[in-house]
């Protein structure tokens, strides 16, 4: 369709809708229906009985599987049967376990997904961008990811990068103007947006044309390849470590069965024994347990108002050594209200708190009115000019838009001027948005007598040197470099008090010369005043910071805002100790980064940089041997988010851009959020650490217990099916409940994990072995106990309880780095509904008689019980007995 050829009113018709109102939800819920969701098709997922059957694929269970069939058919059913069953549950047992794992994994997509603001029902609102529908009015802004094909209606010094499309790395600039010629390629079309491009400055406004499969990117779909599931470093660990495990395994099952048929062992009872051995003691669970459990910590995350885009991120968090935190939002609540208004030899405190349009000005404790104050009238004028932000009265007072030009626009409303001036009184005939490179924004406006005038609004030190005269006394002058110093004399005062300052100028126009571009209008300024306005630090942030300096983590601010301002609030929240440094961003730009790095370690505050710098500041630290996470919301963040180890993008305020180069975003923006992330990251490592400790412990024990008895010549001590029953209890709930066990209460007071630090570190192999060996052995010593007196099926019985009790009170000791008794054992309600209900399977086994048979048990007495509890605690006394010793 060539809508680039058409008038935007006949595209309105066309579709239907209407530029002013946009669609009702009526005609877009129809349209939707009609056209369907706004998505590109996804490759097919594996179906459920897909996922089911591969868990039967693997090799080991084939053999099995062979060796049951044989003794099938050699007439033993019973068994043949129930071992069948038993793989068959296990089947289960992995099929739930990876779907759940997939299931979660998906639900993170959902939450990550993106939205678009969109014109319904008159109403401006947010909507998923899977809901958009031909005809929307779509407003775009920069840092968007451009969610459907779209015509433009207006642009304001709009930008956008179609790479993704076209391949051009160069953003082209966009502009609502008709195109006339034939077919102009997608680079061409400069009045087009296409979904799937990055808007990367300025905004615009539009009406959806295409969506779906239908747009252009749609139309190459099939070639973009999506979908690629991150494995993280600890999977891939794990994965290689799997493939030596199966390897030790098996040598130690085939030495098990050799030696038993050196001993005389019936050869096919050998045989059948090995391979579930072998079955038993490969941790095939392993990878899906390690998915479980990141994927149900970061639903714990979620909770949290962290969410995790790259699940590597999970592990990295519990390395941080430095955070690099934006202030505004992040540290502070960025709610802005002005408090102080500046203008050459005056200085005025306005009262006041949020939103609410109410307040006095006074000047030296007396009140005035700004009528009388013509200078400070126009400070406010243009500041009001110059911001789009408007105030709605709810139930309270909300802003609508930019906090910084919000207070402007209180601040002019409580001197008793109204926001309607804006399109009332004055034309606006151009804007320049903000950008934090800049840190101006400015438009051009026309008055009642036709006069045109450009207002420039930012940071003002920038504004000061992109002006050459001052209003003083009612009158222009040429600025004095005794003007320029009073004028950073009051930003300092400003600063001191922590206060961000905005600074206004503006310079008459004549009406022949528009300036196209920023730097032509933003030029020749002349400085009228400025405002200070206060951004109260979020309230939990300090205890925030106190935790994650107790956690050995560095907090570092990063702000585009003055000195002065950054380290009185840095100070405040006790992220600038005694002798920390402060660095601008000026002086930043001019040090190489060895000389950066020689200082790193001593800063604790970049103030007045720009988002470009951030990459700089990354690096150093990460030369440093840091593991960085560093916050960021806008376009220009994106380098330094996705240089991070851990980028972390703001969920309210950040753009697409930037949460799509990010690991992990902040729902609510917050600082507290990052230490909360910390906490479950360092959390989910040491769950996967307990729950392998567990699982390895138990399968090392079943293969000892089986090679001593071979090696001393004793009758098997545990029969095939038996094996696999061991296995299928322990390494199913409990090691599924250890996967969800809270942080031990020193998780954040020890430092963060080295990033090369193997999973087994601090001892963990050694804890596996010997715990693996002691339950080996007490098992090992109930079998020869009890032969001695009973007969070998009792005997059997007898071990085979033993070795389950001793894995199931092992489970508990794993929850510690130290002993059992560091924890409160019933804290852990999963696991102890786990164990409950792999005692009572034991014990059906045991005392069922249909299944006595299939599992050749026999009722035990309460004297063997005894046995059985007292050897099976012997190893978490042994182990509680020397903490206590080394300490
Ligand atoms: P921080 O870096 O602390 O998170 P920030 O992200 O708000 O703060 P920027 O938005 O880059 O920082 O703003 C940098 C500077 O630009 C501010 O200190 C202020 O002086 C100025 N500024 C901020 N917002 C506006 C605006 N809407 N119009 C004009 N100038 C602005």
């Amino acid at each position: 369709m060539n809508w680039f050829g058409k008038e935007v009113d006949e595209i309105e018709k066309e579709l239907n809708s209407n530029i002013q109102k946009g669609l009702t939800s009526k005609q877009a819920a129809k349209k939707l229906e009609k056209h369907g969701l706004n998505q590109l098709d996804e490759p097919e997922r594996k179906s459920a009985l897909l996922i089911f059957l591969s868990q039967f694929k693997d090799f080991l269970i084939v053999v099995l599987l062979a060796a049951t069939l044989i003794s099938g058919l050699l007439g033993e059913y019973i068994d043949a049967i129930a071992i069948i069953l038993i793989v068959l549950l296990n089947g289960v047992l992995g099929f739930v376990q990876e779907r759940k794992a997939e299931k979660s994994l998906q639900a993170l997509k959902q939450l990550t997904a993106p939205k678009t603001k969109v014109l319904r029902d008159g109403k401006w609102t947010e909507i998923p961008t899977a809901n958009i529908a031909i005809g929307d009015i779509v407003k775009i802004e920069s840092g968007n990811r451009i969610g459907a094909d779209i015509r433009l209606i207006d642009a304001k010094s709009l930008y956008v990068d179609e790479s993704a499309l076209t391949g051009e790395s160069q953003p082209s600039h966009k502009d609502p103007k008709k195109i006339f010629g034939t077919d102009p390629i997608i680079s061409d079309q400069h009045n087009m947006l296409f979904k799937g491009t990055l808007a990367v400055k300025g905004s615009g406004l539009g009406i959806v044309v295409a969506t779906g499969m239908k747009t252009e990117m749609g139309k190459i779909a099939h070639l973009i390849q999506n979908t690629v599931t991150l494995q993280t470093p600890l999977q891939r660990k794990l994965e290689q470590l799997g493939k030596i495990l199966i390897v030790v395994a098996l040598f130690l099952t085939a030495l098990v069965v050799l030696v038993g048929i050196l001993h005389g062992h019936d050869l096919y009872t050998m045989f059948l024994a090995g391979v579930s051995l072998a079955v038993a003691a490969i941790p095939e669970g392993l990878p899906a347990v390690v998915t479980i459990s990141l994927a149900l910590g970061v639903q714990k995350m979620i909770k949290r108002r962290a969410i995790v885009r790259k699940l590597p991120a999970v592990e990295t968090l519990g390395c941080a050594t430095v955070i690099c935190s934006d202030k505004t939002g992040t540290l502070t609540q960025n709610k802005m209200t002005v408090t102080h208004i500046w203008a050459p030899g005056k200085l005025v405190e306005v009262s006041g708190t949020g939103y609410e349009p109410v307040g006095s000005f006074s000047e030296n404790g007396k009140a005035i009115s700004i009528d009388r104050s013509p200078e400070l009238k126009q400070l406010l004028t243009f500041g009001l000019l110059c911001s789009n932000a408007t105030i709605v009265k709810e139930k309270e007072y909300k802003l609508d838009g930019d906090p910084t030009e919000g207070a402007l626009v209180v601040a002019a409303m409580k001197a008793g001027l109204h926001p309607s001036i804006r399109h009332n009184d004055y034309k606006m005939i151009h804007e320049f948005p903000f950008d934090s490179q800049r840190k101006m924004m400015s438009v051009i406006v026309e008055n009642k007598r036709k006069e045109r005038f450009v207002i420039t609004k930012g940071a003002p030190d920038v504004v000061l040197a992109n002006s050459n005269r001052i209003a003083k006394d009612g009158k222009q002058k040429i600025m004095s470099s005794a003007d320029q110093r009073e004028i950073e004399r009051a930003v300092e005062y400003l600063g001191s008090k922590a206060l961000r300052a905005i600074a206004v100028a503006y310079k008459p126009l004549l009406k022949s010369n528009l300036p196209t571009f920023e730097h032509q209008a933003e030029s020749n300024l002349t400085f009228i005043g400025m405002t200070g306005m206060i951004d109260p630090p979020r309230p939990e942030v300090k205890e925030a910071i106190k935790g994650c300096h107790e956690a050995g983590i560095k907090t570092v601010m990063i702000t585009g805002d003055h000195v002065m301002t950054a380290n009185a609030i840095a100070k405040d929240l006790g992220i600038l100790p005694q002798g920390g440094k402060t660095i601008d961003g000026q002086t930043l730009a001019n040090m190489t980064v060895e000389q950066l790095n020689a200082i790193i370690e001593d800063v604790y505050v970049f103030a007045r940089v720009s988002p470009e710098h951030k990459l700089k500041i990354v690096k150093a630290f990460q030369e440093n041997g840091h593991v960085v996470a560093m916050t960021g919301d806008g376009v220009n963040d994106a380098p330094a988010i996705k240089a991070a180890d851990i980028g972390i993008a703001m969920g309210i305020t950040g753009t697409d851009v930037a949460k799509e180069a990010s690991s992990l975003i902040l729902s609510d923006d917050n600082f507290s959020t990052i230490r909360a992330a910390i906490e479950e990251g360092r959390n989910i490592y040491e769950n996967i650490r307990k729950f392998i400790r567990y699982m390895l412990a138990s399968n090392v024990g079943e293969i000892l217990v089986m090679l001593f008895a071979m090696l001393m010549g004793l009758p098997l001590p545990l029969i095939a099916i038996q094996i696999l029953w061991v296995n299928l209890i322990t390494d199913g709930l409990p090691a599924m409940a250890l996967a969800v066990d809270s942080a031990e209460r020193e998780s954040m007071q020890r430092p963060p994990r080295k990033t090369d630090e193997g999973i087994f570190a601090g001892g963990l192999g050694w804890k596996i072995i010997s715990r693996g060996f002691l339950i080996g052995l007490v098992s090992l010593i109930a079998f020869l106990i009890a032969y001695e007196t009973m007969p070998l099926e009792k005997a059997q019985t007898i071990t085979f309880s033993t070795l389950v009790l001793a894995q199931l009170i092992h489970v508990f000791d794993c929850r510690s780095e130290y002993s059992v008794f560091h924890r409160n054992p019933f804290e852990n309600k999963p696991l102890l509904l786990a164990v409950l209900s792999s005692l009572l399977l034991l014990v059906v086994v045991i005392y069922y008689e249909p299944l006595q048979a299939v599992f050749h048990t026999v009722p035990l007495h309460i004297s063997d019980w005894l046995l059985i509890v007292g050897l099976s605690s012997i190893p978490t006394i042994l182990l509680a007995g020397f903490n206590i010793f080394r300490k």
